[in-house]
């Protein structure tokens, strides 16, 4: 393997990724069909989208809107005249025999995105409507199947494609560039930068060119990722691949590669198109658009919080550490609910442990999603307020977690019906403590002999013995007296 990692260190990874971001709009890009997902096949459908003769495109205005978000989330001139253009070929699931995209005026020109400190630029990002889908039928899988179905459900349903320059030099930051415009498109409420159900669909070319050479070698494009990692294990592999031919004298030849992740390899898929094959041309049923400053001055204002100025917002409004906020940034759905719940309480270091912990931890355990919880921002402060006033011990709290995610019940409630109040009377706990002492004379005499480790223990055994609902601080002082005796 030692040859292999000279090999590595003597060649520059080059990568540039073409995402296509589904957009999350009522209706598809050129008719009226709804675009939820799960319908009945071929239910959202209509002669416009089914590219019967005789009808004419409309263009959606939501999905102009969320494209101009985008560009201008990540940086992008937006143009001030933009048009439409057809990309002709052949394929079952395209029913027009052309797709509607752009060619040489996208809405998005040149911008960037900052990942690991550093500026990665975009090309542009340009509209276009999406196919269908084939369903491969009969016998189990592709290979074996003996006839495929179409659903153009998806046929029409818009699409933005964000292209980025080759400025891209490892896997690592590859993966770390998807993630980031993922999460902003998920921040824009555009998309739902879901990729094991295809709402975001990443592409990497690849390339590899020797250290220190200014000229880009020829790369392969991949297909298939249906995860973060898979692009980057894909890449990696890819990487390996073009070396291995390189070394052994050989050329890379330019092609789209489809990856599969349960092999951890990728095969040729076909010989990559070039502009040329397509004959784009204008696309004639649709009038270029003027996009005045005015439109877009109007979304610059109605712009929701990117993650960097909620990350920048958490610490500074909170005085939330580095970490807890990026994590609170990383899972919107978290960082929205701690922003709610910090309304009802001013304790934000407790509201992050109990978000980031045990409520995560269960959640995971129950292998449910935020959204599927009972448990309200509202509930979530009112139970810490009650750990503060030691209404509740800690250990009582966590075991409320449960309850609260799975019905929604108050803490109160919850401490009410399974009388899980803390004790704090001294007298009670007292009782409790001497039991405690009582039942175990053999450990008692241990500890006054000089054990004192066994201090834990007694404690314990009277938490225990309370079923968790001892004031745990009176337990330590009254035990300790008691011991001592
Ligand atoms: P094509 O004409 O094959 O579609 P483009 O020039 O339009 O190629 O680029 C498509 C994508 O490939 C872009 O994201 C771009 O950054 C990237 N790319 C272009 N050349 C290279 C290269 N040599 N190595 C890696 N990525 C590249
Ligand atoms: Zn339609
Ligand atoms: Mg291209």
């Amino acid at each position: 393997m030692a040859s292999a990692v000279a090999a590595q260190t003597k060649y520059e990874t080059v990568i540039g990724l073409e995402i296509h971001v589904q957009l999350k709009t009522a209706t598809k890009l050129f008719c009226s069909c709804p675009t939820r997902f799960g319908a009945e096949q071929n239910r959202n459908t209509c002669p416009i989208c089914l590219g019967n003769p005789g009808v004419l495109p409309v263009l959606n205005r939501q999905a102009v809107d969320f494209a101009i978000l985008a560009g201008l989330a990540l940086n992008c001139e937006i143009a001030p005249l933009t048009k439409f253009d057809r990309k002709q070929y052949f394929y079952p699931d395209l029913p027009k025999g052309y797709q509607i995209s752009q060619y040489d005026r996208p809405i998005c020109g040149m911008g960037y995105l900052e990942v690991m400190g550093q500026k990665i630029r975009i090309t542009r990002a340009h509209l276009e409507e999406d196919a269908g889908k084939l369903v491969h039928a009969g016998a189990a899988g592709l290979a074996g199947s003996t006839h495929s179905l179409v659903d153009l459900n998806r046929a029409g349903v818009p699409l933005l494609e964000i292209v980025s320059e080759p400025d891209i030099r490892s896997s690592e930051q590859a993966r770390a560039y998807a993630e980031t415009l993922r999460n902003i498109v998920r921040y824009l409420g555009i998309c739902d930068g879901n990729l094991e159900e295809g709402s975001l669909r990443c592409d990497a070319n690849v390339s590899i060119r020797p250290m220190g050479a200014t000229e880009y070698g020829t790369k392969a494009e991949l297909k298939n990722m249906n995860s973060f990692r898979s692009i980057q294990r894909a890449i990696d592999y890819e990487v390996q691949r073009q070396i291995e031919i390189v070394e052994s004298g050989e050329r890379v030849v330019q092609e789209s590669r489809l990856w599969n992740d349960a092999t951890g390899t990728s095969a040729p898929m076909r010989s990559k198109e070039e502009a040329h094959d397509y004959r784009y041309f204008p696309e004639p049923d649709l009038r270029p658009l003027v996009i005045p400053v005015e439109w877009i001055n109007d979304l610059k204002a109605k712009m929701p919080e990117l993650p960097e100025q909620r990350l920048a917002r958490l610490k500074d409004q909170f005085g939330l550490s580095d970490y807890d906020a990026s994590v609170l940034v990383e899972f919107k759905e978290l960082g929205d609910f701690f922003d709610e719940a910090a309304e009802y309480t001013t304790h934000y270091k407790a509201l992050t442990n109990w978000l980031m912990g045990d409520i995560t931890g269960y959640l995971k355990s129950s292998q449910k999603k935020l959204e599927d919880s009972k448990l309200t921002p509202k509930a979530l402060a009112e139970m810490i307020a009650m750990v503060d006033s030691s209404k509740i011990s800690t250990a009582i709290a966590k075991k409320l977690i449960p309850d609260m995610v799975e019905t929604g019940k108050s803490a109160e409630a919850l401490v009410e019906e399974q009388g899980l109040a803390q004790v704090s009377d001294e007298g009670e706990i007292r009782k409790i403590c001497e039991q405690v002492i009582a039942d175990n004379p053999d450990n008692v005499a241990q500890f006054r002999a000089g054990k004192e480790k066994l201090f834990g223990f007694f404690v314990g055994q009277a938490m225990k013995l309370s079923r968790g609902k001892a004031n745990p601080e009176l337990v330590n002082r009254l035990m300790g007296e008691l011991l001592k005796q």
